[in-house]
């Protein structure tokens, strides 16, 4: 079987870790998880870069960050994963979902406007496969309505709109650092702070709402609770992990790009089948995913078991937030349901993770061709 993913290692894992456990440091915040934030705030342009334990709870960081009151709306698409929603939810806020483009699964930046009402306190863009939302009309909508945007670039690491790093564009970026995303640290996450204003209390509230970070730069003489928090950081172990796979960065990067554009250039005669992902102009993207869009839900269950049967293993994605019974009881979908629910039930991702062999390339190329009686030379 052709698996849909492999956790990616590069090989500098297991020395990073070993030499975490020698230096008897592992909890958070010590010289691993610094190198990864310091990679991340050069690389990226960043005023502050924290890791956390998941995009989950980068997520969950942001929607505090934003300080959310009982009965504020956060708009986001319903096409995403469950944890752009709860983390909102957690904070008693209402979600508004907008429908999503057919062409880039991502929030359609022209319906969200009517969207807004006066509790309305944040956007969240879900840059979908590493492709980016359109943030210039969406940052535009914010600062007009003085709301707030979280970008959910669980998948987006390494992937860019207009030259800007995906994450470091709104006022708050997640970042998803879990097995099945491009870098991993088997779980964990980080949360992008864009604004130098913001980082204080940031720190303050991934450390279960203590001034401890202020207390370690000497710059207080006691550390103290101070605001709420929870406990966002991960074990040095877990950031040794991922210290490896940044170093590997563009390396991970270009083989799976490489792999998206085989798969895309294979497919370009199927056009009158299946619809082919699309990335709009100033995107770049990083290969997190390729999708098929069959016909409709009852092809794409055809397609997926006929792969299945000649050992291809393709993966359909979410079920739209709306229609879930959370999204039912927490949530409301603004205006029409055009294309989430269409779209996400034609959708089915193919294997796509860094050391993909083409000899496995091949195989599920041919399998999909064979599918709809194509030869391939
Ligand atoms: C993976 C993912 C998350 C959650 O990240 P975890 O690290 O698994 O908590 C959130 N949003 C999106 C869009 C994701 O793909």
């Amino acid at each position: 079987m052709i698996g849909f993913n492999i956790p990616p290692c590069t090989g500098r894992e297991e020395d990073y870790i070993r030499e975490a456990i020698a230096s008897h440091h592992i909890c958070g915040d010590g010289p691993f998880t610094k190198r990864c934030a310091e990679w991340m705030e050069n690389r990226f342009h960043t005023e502050k870069a924290l890791l956390t334990t998941s995009g989950t709870s980068a997520l969950d960081m942001a929607m505090i960050l934003c300080d959310l009151k009982p009965g504020d709306e956060v708009i986001l698409p319903s096409f995403t994963f469950s944890s752009t929603a709860t983390a909102a939810v957690m904070r008693g806020a209402v979600c508004v979902f907008v429908d999503i483009r057919p062409d880039t699964m991502n929030i359609d930046e022209t319906k969200i406007e009517a969207a807004i009402t006066e509790k309305t306190k944040a956007i969240v863009a879900v840059h979908y496969g590493g492709v980016a939302c359109e943030m210039d009309t969406i940052m535009k909508i914010a600062r007009r309505h003085h709301l707030l945007v979280i970008e959910d670039a669980a998948q987006a690491v390494m992937a860019s709109y207009k030259g800007k790093a995906l994450g470091t564009i709104g006022d708050f970026g997640c970042y998803s650092f879990h097995e099945t995303k491009n870098y991993s640290m088997g779980e964990g996450g980080a949360i992008l702070i864009n604004r130098k204003e913001d980082i204080e209390r940031a720190e303050i509230i991934r450390e279960k709402g203590t001034n401890r970070a202020r207390f370690f730069r000497g710059q207080v003489d006691k550390y103290t609770w101070v605001d709420v928090g929870d406990s966002f950081l991960p074990s040095e172990l877990n950031a040794a992990y991922l210290l490896a796979q940044l170093d590997q960065a563009d390396a991970i990067n270009e083989d799976r790009l490489g792999s998206w554009h085989h798969y895309y250039e294979a497919f370009q005669d199927l056009k009158d089948r299946v619809t082919l992902p699309v990335v709009p102009e100033g995107c770049r993207h990083n290969a997190h995913l390729f999708y098929l869009k069959l016909r409709d839900l009852s092809e794409r269950t055809e397609f997926i078991s006929y792969l299945k049967s000649r050992g291809v293993q393709s993966v359909f994605h979410y079920v739209p937030l709306h229609s879930s019974p959370a999204g039912e009881q927490f949530g409301r979908f603004h205006g029409e349901d055009r294309y989430t629910t269409k779209e996400s039930e034609r959708l089915t991702r193919l294997p796509m993770y860094y050391g993909l062999t083409e000899a496995d390339r091949m195989t599920v190329i041919e399998t999909v061709r064979s599918f709809f009686g194509r030869e391939t030379s």
